[in-house]
C-alpha cells in the first residue's frame, strides 16, 4: 500500500498571487526540512500539499515529524493512496485504519469527491464505506457529532486517499513570506522564544549575538549556536553574527556612571544590531524583552534603548509572563539549553542599582564620554558570521 502525507495549509485568507507565493515557499521550506529522509515528490493541489515517497527506503515517519514543525501547515494526515474504486477504498480503509478503528468506540466517515466522474457522490461514499466499516468492526458505533475516529475518503483527480484523525501542524505562516529580521539572540530563555514566535509569523531570521570574551566563555558562544540550531528546527537555518563586545563594555565601565551601564550597553547593542541587520537585508529587529521583567525593560528604559535606531523593534514576548515564556521554551525544546549556567555579557557588568526610569537627556550626555561611533565600527569590523 502506498502511504503519502497530506498537508493542509493555514490562513488561506491570502489570495491571488500571494497564495501561490505562500504555497511555493512552504514547499521549498518543507523540501529542505525533509531532504535527509529520502526522495519525495512534493506538489500542491486544491490547497493541499502532497508529499509522496519516491522509493521504498524513504523514512516517512521522520518526514511526518519534520512536517509538524514547518510553519504554514495546519494539520498533517498520513494517508493511504488507492485506486478510485469503491471496493478498493473499502478494503484499504479496513486494513489501513485497522488499529485505530478496532480500539475506538465511535466513528464517522466524511467524503469529498473532487473528481466528479467518480460514480458515487460524497454522501453515497460515506454510506458505503461507513456501512462496511460498521460491519467489519463490531466495537464501532456511528457518532456524527464527536467521533473518536473520523475516517476521511477523498476522491481526487489522480487517486483516492483514505486517512483519519490528522496530526496538528505548527500553524503560522511559511518562513520567508514576511521578510527577514535580525534577532538579538542571548543565551537566555526569552530570546529563543521570541525568535520562534516571529518565525511562526513567516519571518526569516538572522541572529546577532554579543559576547565579551574573556568575561564570557567559548561555551557561552556554543550555547547560543545550539539555541539557534534548536530554533532552526522550526525557523530553518539561522546564521549568527558574533559581535565582540568586550571593549565597549570596558569603555562603558571606565567612563560612565554605574547606574547607566546596562542601558548604555543596550543602546550600543541596538545600534550595532541595526547596522548588521540592514546590511543583511532585514526589515526589523527582534528582542526577547518583556515589560517590567528587569530594570532595563521598563517602559522608559525600552524607549531609551530603541531611541537612535530607525528599524522597527519587534518584541513578541513583551506582554507575556515568564511562566508563559518558559512553557513555550519547553515545548520548542530550547529551555534545557537556555538554563545552562554560562555568563551572558549582559550579566557581566550589571550595576547594583540600575535606573528603572532613565532620562534620555542624561544618557545622551553620558554617552558623549565615549567614542560611540568608532567603538561600533570596530565591533562591526570584527564580526564573525557562523
Ligand atoms: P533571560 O531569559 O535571562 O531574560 P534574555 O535573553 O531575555 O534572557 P535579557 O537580559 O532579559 O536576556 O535581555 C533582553 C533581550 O536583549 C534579550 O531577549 C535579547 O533579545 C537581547 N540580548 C541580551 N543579551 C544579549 C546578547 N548577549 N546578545 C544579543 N542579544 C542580547
Ligand atoms: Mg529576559
Amino acid at each position: 500500500m502506498k502511504e503519502i502525507l497530506l498537508l493542509k495549509l493555514g490562513e488561506l485568507v491570502l489570495k491571488g498571487l500571494n497564495r501561490s507565493h505562500f504555497e511555493k515557499r512552504l514547499m521549498k521550506n518543507l523540501a529542505w526540512r525533509i531532504r535527509h529522509f529520502g526522495e519525495f515528490k512534493i506538489y500542491c493541489m486544491q490547497s493541499t500539499i502532497y508529499v509522496e515517497p519516491q522509493s521504498d527506503d524513504c523514512d516517512i515517519d521522520a518526514a511526518c515529524d519534520a512536517a509538524t514543525k514547518v510553519f504554514g501547515v495546519v494539520n498533517i494526515s498520513r494517508a493511504a493512496e488507492c485506486e478510485k474504486d469503491i471496493a478498493t477504498i473499502i478494503s484499504v480503509a479496513k486494513e489501513y485504519l485497522a488499529s485505530s478503528l478496532s480500539s475506538a468506540k465511535t466513528f464517522k466517515v466524511e467524503a469529498k469527491r473532487s473528481d466528479k466522474s467518480f460514480p458515487y457522490k460524497s454522501p453515497e461514499i460515506c454510506f458505503e464505506v461507513g456501512g462496511a466499516l460498521h460491519d467489519a468492526f463490531e466495537n464501532l458505533e456511528v457518532d456524527v457529532k464527536n467521533p473518536e475516529v473520523c475516517v476521511r475518503v477523498e476522491v481526487r483527480d489522480r487517486a483516492a486517499y483514505v486517512h483519519a484523525n490528522p496530526i496538528p501542524g505548527a500553524g503560522g505562516l511559511p518562513v520567508g513570506i514576511n521578510g527577514k529580521a535580525g534577532i538579538l539572540l542571548s543565551g537566555g530563555i526569552d530570546s529563543p522564544v521570541a525568535a520562534y514566535m516571529m518565525a511562526k509569523r513567516g519571518v526569516e531570521l538572522f541572529g546577532i549575538h554579543f559576547f565579551s570574551y574573556p568575561y564570557t566563555s567559548e561555551r557561552a558562544k556554543e550555547k547560543v549556536i545550539e539555541l539557534a540550531r534548536l530554533v532552526g528546527v522550526y525557523a530553518g537555518n539561522i546564521k549568527i553574527a558574533m559581535v565582540p563586545f568586550t571593549k565597549i563594555q570596558e569603555e562603558i565601565r571606565a567612563h560612565c556612571k554605574e547606574e547607566y551601564f546596562t542601558i548604555i550597553m543596550r543602546r550600543f547593542m541596538m545600534r550595532i544590531a541595526e547596522r548588521v541587520a540592514l546590511e543583511k537585508g532585514c526589515g526589523a529587529l527582534i528582542t526577547g524583552e518583556s515589560l517590567g521583567q528587569v530594570a532595563s525593560q521598563t517602559m522608559e528604559a525600552l524607549g531609551v534603548t530603541e531611541n537612535g535606531i530607525d528599524l522597527p523593534v519587534l518584541r513578541p514576548v513583551i506582554g507575556m509572563d515568564k511562566e508563559e515564556i518558559v512553557t513555550i521554551a519547553r515545548r520548542i525544546n530550547t529551555f534545557e539549553t537556555s538554563i545552562l549556567p554560562y555568563e551572558d555579557c549582559c550579566t557581566v557588568f550589571t550595576p547594583k542599582h540600575p535606573r528603572t526610569k532613565p532620562k534620555l537627556e542624561y544618557i545622551i550626555e553620558e554617552e558623549k564620554k565615549l567614542a560611540f561611533d568608532s567603538l561600533c565600527d570596530e565591533a562591526i569590523e570584527n564580526i564573525e558570521i557562523i
